[in-house]
């Protein structure tokens, strides 16, 4: 019998990826897997936070190894807005349109458009909390380009390349992308712990 991990997720594409890399070693399970329905707040200040609060949340509920993630877009010019805003940045909660939008006009005005996606995991494993960050670079267009992807993707091109996210295959995002970077670190740290 493997031993299980809950992914404090409902979002079966992300499930899914892990579940691929971490193979029949573990079983990875969803909240709906152990059968839990809260509405978990994020209500931290920092993506480490909201991290922590989704694996709390599960470990002091069920008692069960688990991880959780927070991901967002960090702008240098907006003092790294959104942050953690980034879902609901324009106000309502994941309007893609209208936070590229808002995102588009508050930047009007700077020459410096560099900005960054930053993921962070946290994992409470028998008990104790490990972190895994993952950061791609880049910078925001003037413009949308590209149908691919989701959020902010039409507007970041990452360093090093010439398309935006969304103009990018699924298969060349997650080869680069912060949620791979830091998902890669979580899986080498779960590898070394069940062999
Ligand atoms: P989550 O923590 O992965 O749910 O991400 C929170 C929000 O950050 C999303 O609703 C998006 O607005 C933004 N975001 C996170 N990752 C990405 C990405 O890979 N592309 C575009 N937007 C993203």
């Amino acid at each position: 019998m493997p031993l299980s991990l809950v992914f404090a997720t409902n979002n079966q594409h992300k499930l899914q990826e892990v579940a691929a890399k971490v193979g029949d070693r573990l079983q990875l399970l969803s909240l709906t897997d152990i059968d839990c329905h809260d509405d978990i707040a994020e209500t931290g200040l920092t993506f480490r936070e909201n991290a922590s609060i989704k694996s709390h949340h599960v470990f002091n509920k069920y008692g069960l190894n688990c991880f959780g993630d927070d991901s967002g877009l960090e702008i240098y010019a907006l003092n790294n807005e959104p942050g953690v805003f980034s879902a609901r940045y324009a106000g309502q909660h994941g309007d893609h349109e209208a936070n590229m939008n808002k995102v588009l006009q508050k930047l009007e005005i700077f020459e410096d458009r560099r900005a960054q996606f930053r993921t962070v995991i946290s994992l409470l494993w028998n008990g104790e909390e490990h972190f895994f960050e993952g950061i791609v670079e880049g910078h925001i267009r003037r413009e949308r380009a590209g149908l691919g992807g989701f959020g902010y993707d039409p507007i970041f091109e990452p360093l090093g390349y010439d398309v935006t996210f969304a103009q990018m295959t699924m298969e060349q995002k997650n080869a680069i992308s912060h949620r791979a970077i830091a998902m890669e670190k979580l899986i080498t740290f779960l590898k070394e712990q069940v062999g």
